[in-house]
């Protein structure tokens, strides 16, 4: 079999998602090891049979719902490679939005950065590539997203500038941070079993579940934030479809006034905080 023909079979065999060839060769790339650019011009070369297996391995799994990420073991956020595993969130397009706005908001010599329940470390990570003098810390209460968020520092060759601890939220931190970054959980429980098979079979709980109205990991954040903020620090938190009317309030209340920046869909999807 060339690689040629195979990414006609694995096409395919995937015909039931909206990309199947771009999914089948990041597949046959991820099976030989290359590069998926390295993959055109090459179709006609045989495939040797280790990555003939790898890949039928490979696209066995996609087609069962496991997300191509977690088979590949890497994903792309903010143009870091970062790798992934089941036990934190897939790093998703929609959370650029919060580097956008910080971004947007944060000044240039921006020096300390905080990221509560860093998961891959995606948030802070970025944060860090764009505020080249900052130095920042990622908490997440799972010890092997700590342990994952640490390898892709060291990955991305932030590692000299980045820490990261296991705990829960801010419990153990004294410290004042100039940007406060956070995607916490916040599916609604009851909603989590209705959510795509490959997020709902393939992604943890801890990542998604926000309690019975999925504004308890915001009831739990916001009113630690004003202690965590140095002077004239900013905090920005992600945000669920519609969830910003019920969030503002919460955050008036712990002394914050809010803004919002868009995803590209156009939902308010991170929610900015600066001291009232
Ligand atoms: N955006 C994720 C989803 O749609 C949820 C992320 C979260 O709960 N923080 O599945």
């Amino acid at each position: 079999m060339t690689a040629g023909e195979a990414l006609a079979h694995g096409a395919a065999r995937l015909a039931h998602l909206p990309e199947p060839r771009r999914e089948a060769r990041l597949l046959l790339a991820h099976a030989l090891g290359v590069t998926p650019a390295a993959l055109f011009g090459g179709a006609d070369l045989p495939l040797p049979p280790d990555a003939a297996a790898a890949f039928a391995a490979g696209l066995a799994r996609r087609a069962a719902g496991t997300p191509l990420a977690l088979i590949t073991g890497s994903r792309e956020f903010w143009s870091l490679d970062l790798l992934v595993s089941p036990v934190t969130l897939i790093p998703r397009a929609d959370s650029e939005t919060l580097i956008e706005a910080a971004l947007a908001t944060a000044p240039a010599s921006t020096g300390r950065i905080l990221d509560l329940g860093t998961g891959t470390g995606c948030l802070l990570l970025a944060a860090l590539s764009e505020f080249p003098s900052a130095w920042g810390l990622g908490i997440d209460r799972v010890p092997a997203a700590a342990a994952l968020a640490r390898a892709n520092a060291a990955r991305t060759g932030l590692a000299g500038r980045a820490a990261f601890l296991c705990a829960d939220w801010a419990a153990p931190l004294a410290g004042r941070f100039d940007l406060i970054l956070s995607n916490p959980p916040y599916i609604e429980t009851a909603a989590i079993p209705g959510l795509m098979p490959e997020v709902a079979r393939h992604e943890p709980a801890s990542a998604l579940d926000g309690g019975a109205d999925g504004l308890a990991a915001y009831r739990a954040l916001l009113p630690a934030l004003p202690g965590l903020l140095a002077p004239g620090g900013i905090a920005i938190l992600e945000l669920g479809a519609g969830q910003a009317p019920a969030v503002a309030g919460l955050a008036e209340a712990a002394g914050f006034l809010p803004s919002f920046r868009a995803d590209l869909a156009g939902i308010e999807r991170a929610l900015i905080l600066r001291p009232g």
